[in-house]
């Protein structure tokens, strides 16, 4: 006598729903995806008790065949698909056909829907079963009503989170599909608060602005490019402006909004030196693609997506973003205080929007300059720092420019310093001043990350060969970093025990503290261990820069001044430092006059 026996439908559905169905955010990204798959523009979301009590989903697409209904809700039922082939050309958004038994399996749903040419209809389901179907009174399209969700699964009810945050979770899943279909006009309502309303008028930029309010959607840059295989809209926010996670870096993969840990990351990068040490950026991202080249069927839900050709695309989105913010002229400038902008519901709602101190205290960062050509470099006549440290800091400006490099800041003439710190300067258009020590990371951070990507080192023997000792631990760490310290053009020399032989160096090394210097250079190395020579040559310069920078509380002379204003100028950017602090505050003339009430 076999044991064996098929589990019953509505038990298979329900452990189905355990994948589909983990939150009331589940249930909103199904019920929404399903009416924007039906052709809706218009969707309307009310939710009550975070979902948990009641969420309705009205959309005007095609609505239902009255006898179709009840097939929706069995399990991998879909009109989307009828073959394998399919699978790999589906462009809609949902294609596995479970959502709906899932849902319907551990909750209450009410369905209304009629198409144009036919009548209304009602049908009710409780726990996956219909228990009513009636002709009634509807408008073209669909309504679906989910109550008591998780009614009868009380494992999976103890498991939700609080209840704001299970409604931070709905409305991030909202922002996404509201960003991945600007096309749609979708309102949201949470009791009789409005977490969400868009236009539908197909502008991205206008649901940014819906969504994260009007001070960032003031600061987004737009940009786009492409590969055979790939084409990109980037849609970045500027540095300025961060967020303490990654969570607002949204992904849009051919018109859905996907999760990809590399691509994230090549965004991060992208924006990498402009952003403060863990603060993160706010940027949609628009790939299109072959969908032949998309695995989406990886995680039940969707977001999870395999790439072939992911390097390509990581790279492009890296550059893009780097290109297009390195051209941004990033002069945060000072502003009168303002009256403090209206926060969106969302902002008031979502706990974990944290904002940069744009209101409530001055100064306001912001960027307005305009991009006009700067005319008169000329103005300089540089002459070496004296009293620093014989670094050659012009070489920069010979080496072979790989992007657009120089000549970004307004002429600037140097009117004194403040502090030993900061230097004040007078421009057409206002007064300048710059974080001295600032200034100098930037300046040799980007020469550093030049000569340590340089493959034909010029080497310099030294006299006599550097002795260093090290510990076992960081002897053994050694042997594994050598090769990378070798490309970066730094050769250790085994010598027995911990000791190690350093013959001859890079000729650009700093020759004050050389010591110093290579052993931060292997520090780096050791603690970056398993990194590759990019992201070495980056932290490595990042790390020299900021150790062989004349600190605040140094007094120079006017000459020094022009000097560094003008290797300033020479850089791919000048305006922040490789951690991500202003390098240039500006106050332009109309609001000193404002200051001084010349001016209302
Ligand atoms: P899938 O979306 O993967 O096909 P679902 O269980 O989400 O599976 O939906 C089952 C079917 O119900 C869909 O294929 C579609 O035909 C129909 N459907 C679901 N929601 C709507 C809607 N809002 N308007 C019209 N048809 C819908
Ligand atoms: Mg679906």
């Amino acid at each position: 006598m076999g044991i064996i026996q098929e589990l019953p439908e509505q038990l298979a559905n329900r452990i189905a729903a355990g994948e589909v169905v983990e939150r009331p955010a589940s249930v909103v990204k199904e019920l929404v995806e399903n009416a924007i798959d039906a052709g809706a523009t218009k969707v309307e979301v009310d939710l009550e008790e975070a979902g948990i009590r009641l969420i309705k989903v009205r959309d005007n697409g095609h609505g239902f065949y009255e006898e179709d209904a009840p097939r929706a809700f069995l399990r991998h039922a879909t009109s989307k698909i009828r073959d394998e082939h399919d699978l790999f050309r589906i462009r809609t958004l949902g294609f596995r056909g479970e959502a709906l038994a899932s849902i319907a399996s551990v909750s209450h749903v009410t369905l209304k829907s009629r198409r144009t040419e036919e009548d209304g209809f009602e049908m009710t389901l409780q726990g996956g079963v219909v228990t009513a179907q009636t002709p009634a009174a509807a408008n073209v399209g669909t309504e679906i009503a989910v109550s008591q969700l998780f009614y009868n699964t009380p494992a999976r009810l103890k498991y939700l989170k609080t209840s704001a945050t299970e409604l931070a979770s709905i409305t991030d899943t909202l922002n996404r599909i509201a960003l991945s279909h600007p096309e749609v006009r979708l309102t949201a309502f949470h009791e009789d608060k409005e977490l969400l309303r868009t236009s539908g008028n197909g502008d991205i930029k206008q649901v940014m602005l819906a969504i994260y309010g009007r001070q960032v959607a003031a600061q987004i840059v737009t940009a786009s490019s492409k590969t055979n295989d790939y084409s990109l809209s980037a849609h970045l926010v500027r540095p300025e402006v961060t967020r303490s996670n990654k969570q607002y870096v949204t992904l849009i993969l051919n018109g859905r909004s996907i999760k990809n840990f590399a691509l994230t990351q090549s965004v991060l990068e992208g924006y990498h030196t402009l952003l403060p040490i863990g603060r993160y950026p706010i940027a949609v991202l628009e790939v299109n693609m072959d969908p032949m080249l998309i695995d989406v069927n990886v995680h039940p839900t969707k977001r999870e997506v395999r790439l072939s050709k992911e390097k390509e695309l990581c790279q492009l989105i890296r550059e893009t973003v780097q290109l297009t913010l390195r051209e941004q002229r990033l002069i945060p400038s000072v502003k009168p205080k303002e009256r403090p902008a209206q926060r969106t519901e969302q902002e008031r709602l979502d706990f974990t929007v944290e904002r940069i101190p744009v209101t409530d205290e001055a100064p306001t960062w912001n960027y307005p300059l305009p991009r006009e050509p700067v005319t008169s470099p000329s103005r300089w006549s540089p002459t070496p720092l004296v009293n620093e440290a014989p670094e050659p800091i012009d070489s920069i400006v010979e080496s072979e420019a790989v992007e657009t490099k120089g000549e970004r800041l307004p002429p600037l003439d140097v009117i004194g310093q403040l502090h030993a710190s900061y230097i004040v300067c007078g421009a057409e258009d206002g007064m300048y001043v710059i974080d001295q020590h600032a200034a100098q990371e930037r300046i040799k951070y980007e020469l550093f990350y030049e000569q340590l990507g340089n493959p034909d080192k010029e080497y310099q023997l030294l006299l006599l060969p550097l002795t260093l000792e090290f510990t076992q631990e960081e002897t053994l760490a050694i042997e594994e970093v050598a090769p990378l310290l070798k490309e970066a053009g730094l050769e250790l020399e085994p010598f027995g025990g911990n000791t190690f032989l350093v013959r001859e160096i890079p000729t650009w090394y700093p020759q004050h503290d050389l010591e110093g210097t290579v052993r931060d250079l292997i520090e780096m190395a050791i603690r970056d261990r398993s990194v590759n020579l990019a992201k070495y040559r980056e932290d490595a310069s990042i790390l020299m820069a900021c150790k062989r920078s004349i600190k605040a509380n140094h007094p120079l002379n006017h000459e020094m001044m022009q000097q560094l204003i003008h290797d300033l100028n020479q850089t791919t950017s000048p305006y922040t430092c490789p951690h991500g602090r202003p390098i240039l505050v500006k106050w332009s003339t109309y609001e000193l006059e404002k200051l001084f009430k010349r001016v209302m």
